[in-house]
């Protein structure tokens, strides 16, 4: 297979751009590619300084690197959940890259910040998925230690099929309210306690992250979360990769559609309430306490 530019040995079959392309062609494609994206939905400036939020798995750490690449003042954020076996395992490759490339590296540990790890909430309350509490704390924790590291910007790794298998997930829920809020910038909050997020990765299919990772010598752990079990979610990936390898170009034509129709699920929000401060932490919310504190207090009175 040669590549479709420069007739090299191609690394990468695009099908849906039916073309071949070698690790140079490839990466360069690509890196511009995520450039389009940051320009056109206005993501990023070059006074921005740039919070990544990184795990140690592919997505983010190629979303740092391309960021770091493209001369983004950057600074990488981990959130260790306090996962035994999992985050552990993945948080030296967040400090290995962080060190070989001198970007500045903020932990921030869940049992610090609220006395109480995922693994503990797991056992508190067996009944409800680890995800749901984990995405709220990390959620929290990123933005709030953005703010404090006086970040403009939170970067995360979102990729194409993240974006599309959550837009389809809204939808077959019926979930408009939330699907205004999936868009290249999540939230639709103006305030100065909130970071706007920005997804540079949303249309780079996450095999070609993988690709990307490997031809620029980016080391990653792509081990799998004990707690990983939202059998929607998997469903909708099995479903949406079977589409693709149907018919190539069915991700990007979901993800077009999509952005095409927010403007108009968004202008359809325009009325939602102001944010409110939690009365308990003062982070922002929609109502008197934040979901962060209502799910603490369920802990405590769960140990
Ligand atoms: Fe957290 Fe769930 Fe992701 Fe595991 S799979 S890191 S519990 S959100
Ligand atoms: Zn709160």
């Amino acid at each position: 297979m040669k590549c479709s530019k420069c007739s090299n040995r191609a690394v990468i079959d695009m099908r849906y751009m039916q073309k071949q392309l070698c690790s140079y062609c490839f990466s360069r494609y690509y890196w511009q590619r995520v450039k389009r994206n940051i320009v056109r939905n206005n993501m990023l400036s070059r006074h921005d300084k740039v919070g990544v939020g990184v795990s140690g798995g592919k997505d983010s750490l190629v979303t740092l690197y391309v960021l770091k690449d493209m001369h983004y003042d950057v600074n990488a954020i981990c959130v260790d959940e306090g996962i035994s076996g999992y985050r552990d395992k993945t948080i030296p490759y967040v400090e290995r890259f962080c060190e070989q490339r001198e970007i500045p590296l903020t932990i921030v540990r869940n049992k610090d910040q609220y006395g109480i790890t995922i693994d503990d909430a797991r056992k508190r309350d067996p009944a409800k998925p680890a995800c749901s509490y984990c995405g709220v704390f990390r959620r929290e924790q990123l933005n709030r230690t953005a703010r404090e590291l006086g970040m403009t910007k939170l970067a995360t790794g979102h990729n194409l099929d993240d974006e599309v298998q959550v837009i389809l997930m809204n939808f077959f829920r019926g979930e408009v309210q939330r699907m205004a809020r999936t868009g290249p910038v999540a939230g639709l909050v103006e305030n100065e306690l909130f970071v706007p997020r920005i997804k540079p990765l949303r249309d780079s299919p996450e095999k070609e992250n993988v690709v990307y990772a490997l031809v620029n010598g980016i080391e990653y752990d792509d081990i799998e979360c004990p707690y990983s079990t939202d059998a929607f979610r998997r469903d909708i990936r099995n479903f949406m990769n079977q589409m693709e390898e149907k018919r190539p170009g069915t991700k990007f034509g979901i993800l077009n559609a999509y952005d095409r129709m927010l403007p108009i699920l968004q202008s359809g929000l325009e009325n939602i309430s102001a944010p409110l401060q939690c009365e308990k932490c003062g982070e922002l919310t929609s109502s008197l306490v934040c979901k962060k504190c209502e799910m603490l207090q369920v802990l405590q009175e769960a140990a």
